[in-house]
């Protein structure tokens, strides 16, 4: 991966590009940003052009030993850090461990790096063992640490590194980078919008996006009837049997539901779930635009609660109830 290759992310790379030119690389670095906005990406790139022996107009020339290394996850010159497979955090042992490598030469690039993943991670004692590092990493290391949420890092280790903060990827930019993922163009401008600008979201609403679910999603919410509270408690017992598929859930319905106020304000410009339109159509003017916005809150509210911990069957039975009362006005 090339910096000049990074997607979405121009700010930063214009800043790191910057400071490559002017020999002005810092020692530590802090990535904050969403997971699935290119943090990792841009920090692989960063460490590539460090490490490349040809550079390229001030890149990775991207075939370089050392290039090809990088690309294959095995530079003996990277050190990449994350809490061991069955632990919460990173302890002191793995920083300890980690001084101890970048106190030795580097075997082949002119420095080391290393890529601290989630730095959130860090309890206090090994964060506390890492900061005279981030202060001086010996023999020029270079140290990024990314994190979704730099407050959960103490202060001291923060105001050591240079901290960037990363944005959300534009809809246009994931979609672009799922088509470049093999993506059908189709496919891919379907899903971006759903994806809040994560292209990790975006790969996995791949294997929850499927038309099938979508499609009986709205024939469960056709079924579903305030009423008859046994045709509520039905729909939810045939849509969700735990916490994840109903996360899955609610983040389908909000794609439906947003279609349904594009519909009922807008007209079909700007409909995400297309293939649906006929049905979305017929569903859209059985509710009043208001009620609309109060069904897309409900089931945000109900992603919210769920994700929160709450029982994911009742939460839905109280979501379908919700909806069909907001859809008659009751
Ligand atoms: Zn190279």
């Amino acid at each position: 991966m090339q910096l000049g290759t990074v997607k979405g992310q121009e700010r930063i790379v214009n800043a790191l590009t910057r400071s490559l030119a002017a020999n002005r690389v810092a020692h530590a670095y802090l990535f904050e940003g969403p997971e699935g906005c290119g943090r990792r990406t841009t920090a692989l790139a960063l460490i590539q052009v460090l490490f490349c022996t040809q550079p390229v107009n001030g890149d990775a020339c991207g075939s370089c030993p050392s290039c090809r290394k990088l690309a294959t996850g095995n530079h003996p010159d990277l050190q990449l850090l994350s809490p061991l497979p069955d632990k919460r955090d990173i302890s002191i042992e793995q920083i300890r461990e980690l001084q101890q490598v970048l106190s030795l030469r580097p075997y082949e690039a002119t420095r080391k790096a290393c890529l601290i993943e989630p730095a959130d991670r860090m309890n206090e004692k090994s964060a506390n063992a890492l900061l005279k590092t981030l202060e001086e990493p010996p023999g020029h290391a270079i140290i990024i640490l990314l994190t979704t949420q730099a407050d959960l890092l103490l202060a001291t280790i923060r105001s050591r590194c240079q901290h960037l903060r990363f944005s959300p990827l534009q809809d246009q930019v994931i979609e672009e980078l799922m088509q470049l993922n093999g993506f059908e163009p189709a496919l891919a401008a379907e899903l971006a919008p759903l994806a809040e600008g994560s292209m990790e979201r975006a790969l996995t609403l791949e294997s929850e996006g499927d038309e099938s679910k979508r499609r009986e999603l709205l024939a469960c919410l056709a079924q579903a009837d305030a009423r008859q509270i046994s045709t509520i408690f039905d729909a939810a017992e045939s849509l969700s049997s735990g916490r994840e598929e109903t996360l899955i859930l609610c983040t389908l319905l909000i794609s439906l539901v947003r279609d349904l106020l594009l519909l009922r304000t807008v007209g079909q410009s700007g409909v995400t779930n297309r293939f649906l339109a006929a049905e979305l159509s017929a569903e859209a003017v059985r509710f009043s635009p208001e009620n609309i916005m109060a069904a897309l809150e409900l089931v945000l509210n109900t992603r919210r609660v769920v994700q929160g911990n709450a029982n994911p069957k009742l939460a839905l039975e109280h979501l379908l109830l919700g909806y069909d009362r907001l859809r008659k006005g009751i």
